[in-house]
């Protein structure tokens, strides 16, 4: 099978990671239809609330992208994604992280030392690096795992908060840091459990403002849920009453 690929790679060029057909144009990840949904994409950066900024929405291309990277050991897709967000190409997460007290300290979360054994790079790192690069920051490895914690997809979310809340440790090698902003650095944001269990490690005392990017926000479906569930609720009301 493996051979097979390689030879059909060879003949037809290679997969476009987006929506697997074989293209001679990839660029080198997208072929040039998925490139340019990733562009659209890439105008709608997310803001689920004023300390956080997510570069790009959960959609069908962004997802299959993300789980290329954590999941299909493509690490280079890390800087290809930040390169091709809006902060980069249209500035508008750079500015707002321009705003904050520079230098930009970018934290990436920490993966758990026997998950970074199996895959080999942190994709939380590779997406610090690359935003540090991309607006002069630094990559400061400031938070430390305690606990192990199972995967988080398999699990609701009062159980996710339950499973990551404690499970990080600020440790600052060369004291606590007194000028600048920090920038917690993860893949995905959905509950915000995980971030949130970040932001608790450095502490209520922490002098530097606290921000969160993430390659990517999931928007809750739960709120969706919850309000399918409330008109079921007020219908079966109105029907008992009959
Ligand atoms: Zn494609």
């Amino acid at each position: 099978m493996g051979v097979l690929r390689t030879v059909a790679n060879f003949v037809f060029g290679m997969e476009c990671i987006g929506c697997g057909t074989s293209s001679e144009l990839l660029d080198p990840w997208l072929c040039p239809a998925c490139a340019a949904e990733l562009a659209r994409e890439a105008c709608a950066p997310k803001f689920p609330n004023d300390d956080v900024f997510c570069l790009f929405p959960m959609r069908t291309l962004t997802r299959r992208l993300v789980h290329a990277l954590k999941y299909r050991n493509i690490p280079g897709l890390a800087s290809y994604l930040v390169r091709h967000s809006s902060a980069v190409k249209h500035g508008m997460v750079a500015q707002e992280l321009l705003m904050l007290a520079q230098p930009l300290h970018f934290v990436p979360v920490p993966l758990h030392r026997a998950r970074y054994r199996e895959r080999g790079y942190n994709q939380a790192e590779l997406l610090a690096a690359a935003l540090a690069t991309a607006t002069g920051g630094k990559v400061c490895r400031w938070l430390k795992r305690k606990t192990f914690v199972v995967s988080q997809t398999k699990l609701s979310k009062e159980e996710r908060e339950m499973n990551v809340a404690g499970a990080f440790v600020a440790d600052f090698p060369r004291g606590t840091p007194m000028r600048g902003s920090v920038i917690v650095v993860d893949d995905v944001f959905t509950t915000g459990a995980t971030t949130s269990a970040c932001l608790a490690a450095f502490g209520v005392d922490f002098p530097l403002p606290l921000k969160i990017c993430t390659l990517i926000y999931d928007e809750p479906s739960t709120a969706a849920a919850d309000y399918a569930a409330d008109c079921r609720a007020d219908w079966d009301g109105l029907r008992s009453r009959r």
